[in-house]
């Protein structure tokens, strides 16, 4: 199954003003503008060949929760705490190969439905669980290769050497 669980990142996207809805120039007047710039940059001794603009991006501004209906609008601390599913089933997936899958719920229903299998763990966990993996970390012995379970604790040592 290829696809990601992610959390929807804050600030990411902005917004755009409602008047940003004008009309796009025509080619036309989009060439007489860049021979406009052209001609000023020519003027002060500068010539330059990216033309840099800004457009509007889409964002999402508010999460439906698909268990519970809970609406979690932009800025607010339970929308950045949505969990939102987006991945696509891989060959031999119960949902068919090639299909999407699709799923917003919040913390809330998040922590009902798949609460006993979470693995909840502290901010610096995951950096204190590697420094430990780095420092059963040996050039000479791993070759350059990162350290396996086989490499932890007592274990290590009846474990069948690797070639
Ligand atoms: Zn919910």
């Amino acid at each position: 199954m290829r696809g990601c669980i992610h959390k929807i990142a804050s600030g990411a996207k902005q917004s755009f003003p409602s008047d940003h809805a004008a009309l796009p120039p025509t080619p036309a007047q989009r060439a007489a503008d860049l021979d406009n710039i052209v001609a000023e940059q020519r003027n002060v001794g500068l010539i330059i060949m990216q033309f840099k603009d800004v457009r509007p991006e889409p964002f999402t501004k508010e999460i439906r929760c698909d268990r519970c209906g809970r609406v979690a609008l932009l800025g607010d601390a339970e929308f950045e705490e949505m969990v939102c599913i987006d991945s696509r089933a891989g060959y031999g997936s119960v949902f068919g190969d090639g299909n999407d899958l699709l799923v917003d719920l919040c913390q809330h229903c998040f922590k009902d439905v798949l609460g006993p299998w979470l693995r909840v763990s502290g901010p610096g966990d995951r950096q204190v669980q590697l420094d430990n993996m780095l420092s059963r970390f040996d050039p000479e012995r791993h070759g350059g290769e990162f350290p396996g379970t086989a490499d932890a604790g007592p274990q290590a040592e009846t474990a069948p050497e690797r070639h």
